[in-house]
């Protein structure tokens, strides 16, 4: 499998200094923050998971400080949104804190050695494509399902990023083939409405259950209803399922990948992983396009290893 970008491949059997270094990376996430080191044989050596505190500069100083007691190596980081690749503003992230901020400058500043940044579902993409449930596919389209819904997509071994650094935003397409049971569009915090995000993740489980009943549970209060029969929970469930299955019909009709790769929190409910190949093929273009999906391998940690792997 081709290295992502900027990463030289060494020929097989050759021991090279990068292969002696260590790798560590980090992933700052909207509650927790990840931090693992890789050896040289891709073992890992070190973890530590701490709270992502809710203001700019002292997240900045939580994740330098991770990094110093992470110690020697490259550093590779992961954060919901991307920087513009004209300005390194940073954008489009749900930790909203970020946004506006030259957070790849800062972060590089605060630790002291150069790194490498990358919006954390590609991270997750990247990590599942090496050596995770994508691995062995041509074309894989990533999804992480969990308080947003991020996207991503690898094609032959390489994150797709686009012309502007937004491709595989799947969180904000609109939501394909809406119903009245999806209308009015809900309105998302990117400044548009009908953005699958605000219907497929764990928020959108929850505004759609108060839309419906009126009441307001958190998602796991939810799921834990709905798997005891209660018919309101139940229902909300199967809503989500119709919905994340027109998202990915939509992304089939377009790509067509030799796989979906399900990550994030909510990617332990089957209604979204096993049960949803056939509901997805109901929407294809043919109706009968039945796809392949699976779980992601290394589950949360897709995306903490991800970024430990950017440097190689
Ligand atoms: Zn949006």
């Amino acid at each position: 499998m081709p290295a992502p970008d900027g990463v030289k491949n060494h020929a097989p059997g050759t021991v090279t200094k990068k292969q002696h270094e260590r790798r560590i990376g980090v992933d700052i996430g909207g509650t927790k923050i990840d931090a693992l080191v890789f050896d040289h044989a891709d073992k890992v050596i070190f973890e530590k998971r701490i709270d992502t505190p809710k203001d700019y500069e002292p997240m900045i100083k939580a994740v330098a400080g991770l990094v110093e007691e992470a110690g020697k190596g490259t550093v590779g980081i992961g954060a919901p949104g991307s920087g513009d690749p004209e300005t390194g503003v940073w954008r489009n992230s749900n930790f909203v804190a970020s946004n506006g901020q030259t957070l790849a400058k800062d972060l590089e500043a605060a630790i002291g050695r150069p790194i490498r940044i990358e919006n954390d579902a590609n991270c997750f993409a990247l990590s599942e494509a090496k050596d995770g449930a994508g691995a062995g596919f041509g074309s894989i389209a990533f999804f992480t399902i969990g308080t947003g819904l991020g996207g991503g997509l690898v094609i032959d071994g390489k994150i797709i990023r686009g012309a502007h650094a937004e491709a595989a935003e799947f969180g904000h397409t609109g939501l394909p083939w809406m119903t009245e049971l999806d209308w009015p569009p809900v309105k998302c915090f990117c400044g548009k409405q009908g953005c699958a995000e605000m219907y497929v993740s764990g928020t959108g489980l929850v505004l759609d259950y108060k839309r419906v009943t009126g009441f307001e549970l958190t998602g796991q209060e939810i799921i834990a209803r709905a798997r005891l029969g209660a018919v309101a929970a139940a229902a909300a469930l199967m809503r989500m399922q119709d919905r994340f299955a027109r998202i990915c019909a939509n992304i089939l009709n377009v790509i067509d990948p030799d796989i979906f790769v399900m990550g994030g929190g909510l990617s332990t409910l089957p209604e979204l992983v096993e049960e949803l190949p056939p509901h997805i093929a109901r929407y294809t273009f043919s109706g009968k396009a039945i796809p392949r999906v699976e779980r992601a391998k290394h589950g949360g940690n897709s995306g903490v290893r991800g970024a430990a792997r950017l440097w190689g």
